[in-house]
């Protein structure tokens, strides 16, 4: 094998690709980025319809998302999200028969030290019977104490740890799992306790201003891909777009420089390598033995987040967002100014997480199930005029953050030297989000630098290596086919 050499190839183009490439350029090095995809941002990508620009699903950051925020000032796009000067959700259970009226109630904070910064909120919460609110406390002090580090946490349910604290199924309804199922893409009842504590923690219980929620008012194919793209350019990052990766690792004879990369399009030889690509597709791209664990990988699993995009013939509320309480309408989010929607129509974004129950079904029935639901949290939308609906499914939106699966993720450096692994999936500490890629994207590139003999110019930022054994005796992860894009059904 032989072909050109570059200092570093960076294998995948979402956040965490992304990331590690300006970084790697940042130190000097001569950088090419590999994508199979015609577009950068991974799994955050928009597309055109009927005039319309969709995101595939909705997604939200938070204040504490310092190294996505810094990502997007990086890339030029800071200017350009909605950042809530304080968190405010409004959530809305529906009324108890026909044509009754929904309750609502809102959560947000004060200025006060955390936790105390929701307490006057949580106590006037109306989702919740008065006794369910001053038990809250009882779970808000276990999850001050607790060691997030403590292997045990991951080896039971988030729901089960509740249970222990005093929190009944009311109080995992209209509070925990809220927040559990956005942000762990499972319910608590199915979550690792240690991931979804951790989320509590960072997110609520740590800094006043930490969890106020931040939205794009772009379609994500400009915030991330198109604004990534331009910087890289500019970097002098080589991009080597439609070109999938079929294997990485050290040098077949012939080939410049220690590692070699083969892609579609041919071999090229580096001296540092960053795998960014999702586990699904790392554990067979890499080379064998990598890491402990590696062909445990498919363990990580998967889980899946559906959209039901609406477009409606008039405006139907004036929130930017809800939370749905009791209602198979998780979260729903105006984006009709994102989507480039005129006149008196509103495009609302109907995000459902933790719903691998949702991909074999049909777009109609769907969204059958959903609308009357919608109506009766938004009753506005009762005499509007639905005049499109569209879903959109990610099946792989995330790795299954249940039990067991810190264990799964390994840290970014790898037995061999110049080859690093980047991805929402790796050890983190975060959960599979914007935050937790871009963070391991600098990790990796940090990794590949140091190993390969080079100073890394970043900061480097704080990784949580896994903890306890990887189990044993499982089957090696599955390949994925390079070619398979997420679904996207249009209904009616
Ligand atoms: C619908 C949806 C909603 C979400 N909502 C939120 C949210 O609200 N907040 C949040 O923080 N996060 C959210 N997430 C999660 C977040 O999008 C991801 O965690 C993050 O974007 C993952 O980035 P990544 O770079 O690790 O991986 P990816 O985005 O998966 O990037 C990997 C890249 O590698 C490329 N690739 C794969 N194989 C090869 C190969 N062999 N050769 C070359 N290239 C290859 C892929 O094409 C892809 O571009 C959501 C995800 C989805 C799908």
């Amino acid at each position: 094998m032989s072909g050109p050499h570059v200092d570093a190839v960076v294998v995948g183009g979402g956040l965490a690709g992304i990331t590690a490439a300006l970084d790697l350029a940042a130190s000097g090095a001569s950088v090419a980025l590999v994508e199979r995809r015609r577009r950068l941002g991974g799994l955050t990508w928009s597309f055109a319809h009927h005039g319309l620009q969709l995101d595939n699903g909705q997604h939200v950051f938070l204040r504490c998302c310092d190294a996505y925020r810094g990502f997007l000032s990086r890339i030029g796009s800071a200017g350009d999200v909605e950042l809530q000067p304080r968190l405010e959700i409004t959530a809305v259970r529906p009324g108890p028969g026909a044509g009754t009226p929904p309750t609502s109630g809102t959560l947000g904070r004060n200025d006060l030290p955390a936790p105390l910064h929701l307490g006057r909120s949580l106590l006037r919460y109306p989702l919740m019977s008065r006794s369910e609110r001053l038990r809250v406390g009882r779970a808000v002090l276990g999850l001050r104490r607790l060691d997030l580090d403590d292997p045990a946490l991951d080896e039971e349910t988030f729901g089960s740890w509740l249970d222990r604290h005093g929190q009944g199924p009311g109080a995992l309804g209209a509070l925990w799992d809220l927040i559990t199922v956005a942000t762990v893409n499972l319910p608590a009842r199915e979550a690792s306790a240690a991931i979804a504590a951790m989320v509590f923690r960072t997110g609520l219980l740590e800094d006043h201003a930490a969890a106020d929620l931040g939205w794009s008012r772009l379609p994500l194919g400009i915030l991330h891909g198109e604004r990534a793209a331009a910087t890289l350019e500019r970097a002098g990052v080589s991009l080597r777009m439609e070109e999938t990766v079929v294997s990485v690792g050290p040098a077949d004879e012939g080939c410049p420089g220690p590692l070699g990369v083969t892609t579609t399009s041919g071999p090229l030889g580096a001296d540092m390598v960053v795998v960014a690509v999702p586990h699904t597709v790392a554990g067979s791209l890499l080379p064998a033995g990598s890491f402990p664990g590696q062909e445990l990988l498919e363990k990580l699993g998967t889980s899946a987040i559906v959209n039901l995009h609406v477009v409606f013939d008039r405006q139907v509320t004036d929130l930017p967002l809800l939370a749905g309480v009791g209602s198979p309408v998780q979260w729903v989010f105006d984006r009709s100014a994102s989507a480039g929607l005129d006149g008196n129509g509103q495009y609302l974004a109907l995000s459902l997480s933790a719903a691998d129950h949702l991909v074999g079904r049909h777009p109609d029935l769907i969204a059958a199930e959903l609308l009357p639901e919608l109506e009766r949290l938004l009753p506005e939308a009762r005499g509007a005029r639905v005049l499109e609906t569209l879903v959109t499914k990610e099946r792989a939106a995330t790795f299954r953050a249940a039990p067991g699966s810190s264990c799964l993720r390994p840290g970014p450096s790898t037995s061999t030297p110049g080859l690093s692994v980047a991805g929402a999936w790796t050890a983190t500490g975060w959960p599979a989000t914007m935050e937790g890629a871009v963070r391991s994207g600098h990790a990796a590139a940090a990794a590949a630098l140091d190993s390969s003999g080079r100073r890394s110019p970043t900061r480097r930022p704080t990784t949580k290596r896994p903890t306890g054994k990887p189990p044993t005796g499982q089957r090696p992860p599955a390949r994925q086919s390079p070619a398979r894009q997420p679904t996207t059904e249009e209904v009616a």
